[in-house]
């Protein structure tokens, strides 16, 4: 009998999720991690502070917002990024067809997330929500994974949530870490905590292994206001550090550059450490605020570029030093795939 290939639901199982998982999603459809490029893992575009129960796609008007930012994305593709990461959570302002417009104008990926946004005594998550089980949180998260936030079917390509800066977390973050987790484990969305200091990182990682979860799933958003030693444990465990405050702009008057100096620092530190390859960084920056006129100040992405790389590079970082922050890792962190502890 002539041998032909055999349909194996076990191979096929196998296999499926390396077909299946191995992808970015941005708001115009997955692609391979390889195109990711060049990554801006955590900025914005809009804003709106005005709370949840207030919020909604009726408070700004899109095609301005569009034609304000465009610029400020028009010349990062002149430092050669492929990639930005979108961190306005639902209910803050995040609105997915603003974010494909400008990715369709500019050709850069951009990605949304799913989650709530815990931080300012629960401000930004509606009234109705706040006191849901980790299971219903969950529930409504995976949905948007599936089938798309709203009806716009444009889907989120990680978790963003936050929790308040305290060692013990409150009853509602810790239920945001769990929801968290049983959304990774459905979906394998990386899970993006705005957390800062040490305490509330080594506790939301605690909670994530207990249930099941690797440290690899997590990026701890905020960093720069933890520790070095706190870094080294948390890198030692798999977890993802994002230091994103990059800011080059004088605050002094005096012609200083911001924090580059602190950046400079921090990261020959963690590459003598050897932990380079757990570290992402950004600006945390943009925030068109529909609250404010035209948007109030808009501030750019390209401090990375003009003021952080030329003095990483006087300092010894090589090249090789640069694309494993700025390209290995994001492509590592946010592609699609469970991580089991
Ligand atoms: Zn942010």
């Amino acid at each position: 009998m002539k041998e032909s290939f055999k349909f194996s639901w076990i191979g096929f199982l196998v296999l499926a999720p390396y077909f299946l998982w191995a992808q970015i999603i941005t708001v115009n459809g997955p692609i391979k991690p390889e195109k990711m490029g060049l990554a801006l893992i955590h900025e914005h575009i809009m804003v709106d502070w005005i709370g949840a129960d207030s919020t909604g796609y009726h408070r700004w008007d899109r095609d301005e917002i569009v034609e304000i930012v465009l610029p400020y994305l028009e010349e990062l593709g002149e430092h050669g990024v492929a990639t930005f990461l979108d961190c306005t959570p639902a209910y803050l302002g995040r609105d997915p067809y603003v974010l494909k417009q400008l990715s369709e104008r500019t050709g850069i990926h951009i990605l949304t997330n799913t989650g709530y946004y815990g931080s300012g005594n629960n401000k930004y998550i509606p009234e109705t929500l706040v006191n849901d089980s980790p299971e219903k949180m969950a529930a409504h998260w995976i949905e948007e994974f599936r089938f798309g936030i709203d009806s716009s079917g444009i889907r989120p390509g990680f978790i963003k949530m936050s929790v308040d800066d305290q060692a013990l977390l409150s009853g509602t973050h810790e239920n945001l870490i769990r929801a968290a987790a049983l959304t990774h484990l459905e979906t394998g969305m990386t899970i993006v905590s705005h957390t800062g200091s040490d305490g509330p990182a080594m506790a939301q990682l605690k909670v994530l292994k207990e249930m099941g979860v690797s440290p690899k799933a997590f990026v701890w958003t905020h960093a720069q206001n933890g520790t070095l030693e706190g870094y080294l444990r948390a890198a030692g465990q798999g977890a993802w550090i994002s230091l994103d405050h990059i800011n080059g702009q004088s605050s002094d008057g005096n012609g200083s550059l911001g924090n580059i100096e602190w950046f400079v620092k921090i990261l020959l530190d963690l590459k003598a450490n050897g932990i380079l390859d757990h570290i992402l960084i950004s600006h945390d920056a943009g925030w068109y605020d529909v609250g404010e006129k035209d948007g109030g100040d808009y501030r750019g992405y390209t401090d990375l570029f003009t003021k952080l790389i030329p003095r990483l590079k006087e300092n010894g970082f090589t090249q090789d030093d640069l694309d494993i922050i700025l390209k290995d890792n994001p492509k590592r962190a946010y592609s699609i795939g469970v991580r089991k502890e």
